[in-house]
């Protein structure tokens, strides 16, 4: 009998990841670069399509990923041990869904082996992003959207 080996993710913790599979995690849907609008009262978060003026709108990836932090001051980096920074993330992301005991979608290219299938699911922000510097702070709550959940 053949058994197939279980994927790293559904076999290790986050914290006992190499860094390069944690980064494997990252699907590229580009949504935490998005700016979010956080209720004071309820704790909500609400995302907007206001994207960070760093993120790629076709690749949905950051234009200078090795700098970032310097050059963009609440970029934040995630790491295993930062869990409660994992609730401002969208619900399709990676990270959190193993921090919650979920499996990867479909969609995710270290399932599929494929990485379109994000765009082609549309769990990505591609093509559907405003540029921060062309949105006022005081009308981003006119940009509120709703992205497809899982
Ligand atoms: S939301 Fe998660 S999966 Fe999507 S780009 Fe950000 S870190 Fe990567
Ligand atoms: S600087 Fe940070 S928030 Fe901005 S695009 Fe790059 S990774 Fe995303």
């Amino acid at each position: 009998m053949v058994t197939e080996a279980l994927p790293f993710w559904n076999t290790k913790t986050l914290e006992e990841m190499t860094p390069e599979e944690w980064e494997s995690l990252c699907d590229g849907c580009g949504r935490c670069c998005l700016q979010k609008l956080e209720d004071i009262d309820t704790g909500l978060y609400f995302y907007t399509n206001v994207a960070c003026r760093l993120l790629n709108d076709e690749t949905c990836r950051c234009k200078n990923y090795p700098e970032r932090i310097a050059l963009v001051k609440d970029c934040l980096v995630l790491s295993p041990t930062d869990r409660q920074h994992y609730d401002w993330l969208p619900v399709s992301c990676a990270y959190r869904r193993l921090a919650h005991g979920l499996d990867l979608e479909w969609w995710h290219p270290l399932v599929s082996g494929n990485p379109d299938t994000v765009h082609e699911a549309k769990i990505s922000v591609r093509n559907r992003t405003i540029g921060e510097d062309r949105v006022p702070e005081e009308q981003l709550e006119e940009h509120i959207v709703s992205w497809i959940d899982f």
